[in-house]
């Protein structure tokens, strides 16, 4: 019989798949396990999510739930992946297999939407209506949840924020970049990690990775000072432009660059400057659960 305390969340990432069981009797992941992503080949990837569900039914002695966060979403009309940056899984209907191979109906969404949902249930956002949650990382994505509820969209598509032109461009800003999407000048190519490290090396001859960037920044570097004040300001105006279509209560950071601290500190000093009314309420917040948000989230698309 399915158990409602325990559900399974999948995180299926570029690398790795986890899994984890959260208990909501305690909101605490109470078995986890990863194992390294199969490469190229869908149906090895299949078989290893299917095959993680059912070793973890069995160490757990339940039949549980089963929700999955993928890198890209299904599409509303056909059913298959789409914008999966693991481009074997494009195409392909994965939810339907999985729900065929386990004998049971399973859920999947966008990776950010399940980081905002597990951020606005029990992490940074519990306490806000509106939560706009953004992963800061090798890409950038975001989810948007009211009422713990995520908005998907008609389209599946809300929150793909990331690939939206940069707004109020500079004029430092006056080339045009292309993104992978197919559109060009996308906020991702500008806020992600690697357009920083690769805006550091044509601006400056020099490969750094982002970390030492923002610790010699924070050191009084000047070339590092000067891309991390562009960011800053780059944050700000893409922040802005939330707040005035959604004015979100919170937003809430998560993936690598959630670390860097001006993003709490200095964003909100200068957003006022893009921001309809000229001043924001809206909180920015670090995420609470770090790199579990991706398991925990998927285990809540079955929670209500
Ligand atoms: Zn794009």
């Amino acid at each position: 019989m399915m158990n409602t305390d325990i559900n399974l969340g999948i995180d299926l990432g570029g690398t790795k798949i986890e899994i984890a069981a959260l208990d909501f009797s305690t909101n605490n992941i109470i078995y986890r396990h990863r194992i390294p992503s199969p490469q190229n080949v869908y149906k090895d990837t299949l078989q290893a999510i299917c095959n993680l569900i059912f070793e973890t039914e069995k160490k757990l002695g339940l039949e549980c739930q089963v929700g999955i966060g993928i890198p890209g979403s299904i599409s509303s009309i056909s059913g298959k992946v789409r914008n999966a940056n693991s481009i074997w899984l494009n195409d392909k209907p994965l939810l339907n297999d999985i729900s065929q191979i386990l004998g049971k109906s399973i859920k999947i969404d966008n990776d950010a939407n399940c980081f905002a949902i597990s951020e606005a249930k029990d992490g940074a956002g519990e306490n806000y209506s509106s939560v706009f949650g953004v992963i800061l990382g090798t890409g950038v994505g975001s989810g948007i949840v009211i009422n713990q509820q995520i908005i998907k969209g008609s389209n599946g598509l809300a929150g793909e924020w990331g690939h939206n032109p940069l707004p109020w461009k500079t004029s430092s800003e006056r080339e045009t970049r292309d993104c992978w999407c197919g559109k060009t000048d996308c906020i991702e190519k500008y806020i992600s990690g690697p357009s920083l490290e690769k805006e550091y090396l044509e601006m400056f001859g020099e490969k750094k990775p982002l970390k030492m960037i923002v610790g010699n920044s924070l050191k009084g570097d000047e070339n590092c000072s000067l891309l991390m004040d562009r960011f800053i300001s780059r944050v700000a105006r893409c922040f802005a432009s939330v707040i005035n279509f959604l004015d979100p209560d919170a937003i809430i950071i998560g993936g690598g660059l959630s670390n860097i601290e001006r993003l709490y500190t200095d964003v909100p000093k200068i957003w006022s400057k893009w921001i309809f009314s000229g001043r924001s309420e809206t909180k920015i917040l670090k995420a609470m659960h770090g790199d579990s948000s991706g398991v925990r989230g998927a285990a809540w698309l079955n929670k209500n």
